[in-house]
């Protein structure tokens, strides 16, 4: 047996806790920044609960940056980066969506170093700079899906040469994540799902590929039985604070897993898509494609996709894996097309092009490693809806 375990945050978890931030963020200043998203925050009270308690701590400036959008882009990270110099901010809270949280991580390695947000995104060859500054980030999640509050990752898009691709590094953790499941209680049904199916495709892809950690799949595979016993629930019942805490639960286990195991082929074949289509959200494009790449996957780890479909209450068979995830998209409402989110045909050359230029570093870690007429055929299959 072989693995490496390294994860530099401290982790905050309970209803109530967002109201501890500013006990947690007088050790790192003054001057605070809050960069979250245009509306939601605002809307739930969870920004005004923000603010509130980083004043009440001392902090003598509170700089709210609220223009993330969804799957964010280079030239937000820039802006609000600018914004941190300019105002010598000392930390950075990211409170939102994996969208806020991405964002402020990656603003923290902007803010603190030379260039732009994309000379610091992975290419398969490696990214252009490397950072080796930060300032401290407190996250706080207020979906329950990325895992972004406890892992090294950035996702964000950059709509010129539309290209979605992440910024993985050791200064890109936050020093701490403030999970309360409360502040996803008011999560739409349909948002609730797309968040969900996203951590439940973490755990699949962090159990099936090639990289070896048992401690990471054990997390995983905890995280898998939760899901599937309580997103349903938090879908049908939006204010049940159980199905909600398990959830945030589940998100976080599934965060440190891929942090540890990296994603597969369904992670890389989506970002394309939202990289062109930047109106489809992550897990929708996940739940479009999953199938798909599941069945093409099994054969290649049959030991751990019987796995999945035992947790996922089916014959512990590897293709029962299939139908498992298959059904279980049906239950949260996922069970969708790339044609559907609008995926056009002609589009499915260049996604495939795309996967091999940005994502190939997956190929060989994937369950089957692919090549490009296989990709090709799996985006046609899901186009259709698999
Ligand atoms: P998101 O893009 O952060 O948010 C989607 C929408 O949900 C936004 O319109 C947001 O509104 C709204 N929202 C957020 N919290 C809400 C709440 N409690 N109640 C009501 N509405 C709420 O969604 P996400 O799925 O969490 O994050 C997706 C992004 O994370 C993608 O860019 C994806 O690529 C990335 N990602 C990162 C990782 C990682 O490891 N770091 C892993 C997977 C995915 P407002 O904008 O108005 O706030
Ligand atoms: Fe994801």
């Amino acid at each position: 047996m072989k693995f490496e375990f390294y994860l530099p945050v401290e982790v905050l978890f309970g209803e109530g806790s967002v109201e501890r931030v500013g006990e947690v963020a007088k050790r790192f200043g003054y001057r605070a920044i809050v960069i979250t998203g245009r509306k939601s925050t605002k809307e739930n009270g969870a920004l005004e609960r923000v603010i509130e308690s980083l004043r009440k701590n001392g902090a003598e400036e509170v700089i709210v940056f609220d223009q993330v959008e969804p799957n964010p882009t280079d030239k937000t990270v820039n802006k609000a980066s600018e914004i941190v110099v300019k105002e010598k901010v000392d930390y950075i809270v990211g409170l939102g969506g994996g969208s806020a949280l991405d964002s402020a991580k990656a603003v923290s390695i902007v803010s603190s170093n030379e260039g732009y947000a994309w000379d610091y995104v992975n290419y398969p060859e490696g990214p252009r700079l490397i950072a080796f500054l930060n300032r401290p980030v407190i996250c706080i999640p207020t979906t329950a899906g990325t895992g972004s509050e406890v892992n090294r990752y950035s996702v964000l898009s950059n709509p010129i040469r539309k290209e979605k691709l992440v910024i993985s590094h050791s200064l890109n953790y936050p020093k701490v994540a403030i999970i309360d499941p409360t502040l996803t209680l008011s999560m739409s049904p349909r948002l609730t799902a797309i968040t969900g199916i996203d951590a439940l495709m973490h755990c699949l892809e962090a159990l099936t590929n090639k990289v070896e950690n048992p401690f990471a799949e054990e997390l995983a595979i905890r995280a898998i039985k939760l899901i599937k016993e309580w997103l349903p629930v938090a879908v049908s019942e939006p204010e049940n604070l159980r199905a909600r805490t398990y959830m945030s639960y589940s998100a976080m286990l599934a965060g440190i897993a891929i942090d540890k195991k990296r994603v597969a082929l369904i992670h890389g074949m989506e970002h394309p898509v939202s990289a062109h289509y930047p109106q489809v959200a992550h897990g929708e494009g996940l739940a479009a494609l999953a199938p798909a790449v599941t069945d093409f996957n099994y054969k290649g780890n049959p030991d751990k996709y019987a796995l999945f479909a035992e947790l996922m209450g089916y014959e512990p068979k590897p293709h029962k894996a299939v139908i498992a995830l298959q059904d279980f998209l049906e239950r949260v409402g996922l069970r969708l097309s790339l044609k559907e989110l609008g995926v056009e045909r002609e589009k499915i050359e260049r996604l495939t092009e795309d996967v091999y230029m940005l994502s190939r570093s997956l190929f060989d870690i994937n369950p089957v490693e692919p090549d490009l007429e296989s990709v090709k055929r799996l985006y046609e299959l899901a186009y259709e809806g698999f």
